[in-house]
């Protein structure tokens, strides 16, 4: 199955051999596709079902298309990429003002609008994996982290972190599974850039070790030595 076969992209062209023409090509590359001729169906389109892009024409008849990228925009915030056959900066600009993602202007080889399209879902696949990997709560075996409020729990118990005990723990939960240099740490926990002296790591890792560890029990905080430290899974 093809990478982009659950993409589905609205085309609103009026220019009937052109918005054909693109038809077939997004088909050809596993796209689902519709298209309309002017921007009153176009608009009702977009906004009556949901599309993973919209290839927006500006000079369409019944609604232009500016307007129809401005009636979307309140409702929905599906991807608009408005393709303009005037080489105008004041065009695109109005488009980019109107809530347009990108444009591209006509006449365009189509292998340029297939590399935006892959550009698009790329940026929006990896926004959606960010949002997944930075879900509001952290868990690692019995410990938890509550990233709104800042609460640490293991089990039931409320454990009581400085600000940097807290953002050390955080880093690590994570990033299980990777180890980390003293020099990792220190930049991304202090935002030492430099070369500085970095005991401070070691010595904030027993502080956190003393309040999340169960004494007799491993360390959840493993060091792995002359590298840094790590939580593995
Ligand atoms: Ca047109």
């Amino acid at each position: 199955m093809a990478e982009t076969a659950s993409h589905r992209v609205l085309i609103i062209e009026d220019e009937k051999n052109l918005a054909r023409f693109v038809d077939l090509e997004l088909q050809h590359e596993g796209y689902e596709t519709a298209i309309c001729y002017d921007g009153r169906s176009g608009l009702d389109m977009a906004l009556s079902q949901n599309w993973d892009v919209i290839l927006l024409d500006l000079m369409l008849p019944e609604l232009n298309g500016l307007e129809v990228c401005r009636r979307i925009r309140p409702i929905k915030d599906t991807p608009i990429i408005i393709m303009t056959a005037r080489d105008s900066v004041i065009d695109r600009v109005s488009g980019l003002d109107q809530g347009a993602d990108d444009y591209i202007v006509k006449p365009f080889a189509i292998e340029e609008l297939l590399a935006r399209l892959r550009a698009l879902f790329r940026r929006i696949d990896t926004e959606e994996d960010h949002r997944a990997s930075h879900q509001p709560t952290v868990k690692y075996r019995d410990l938890v982290v509550e990233k709104a409020n800042r609460i640490v729990k293991r089990g039931d118990q409320v454990i009581d972190l400085t600000k940097r005990e807290y953002e050390l723990l955080l880093y690590l939960m994570e990033n299980l599974n990777m180890v980390m240099s003293r020099e990792t740490l220190l930049d991304k926990v202090w935002g030492y850039k430099s070369e500085v002296e970095t005991n401070v790591v070691d010595v904030y890792i027993r502080y956190l070790r003393n309040k999340i560890d169960v004494p007799g029990q491993d360390s959840y905080i493993q060091t792995v030595r002359g590298t840094g430290y790590v939580m593995r899974t």
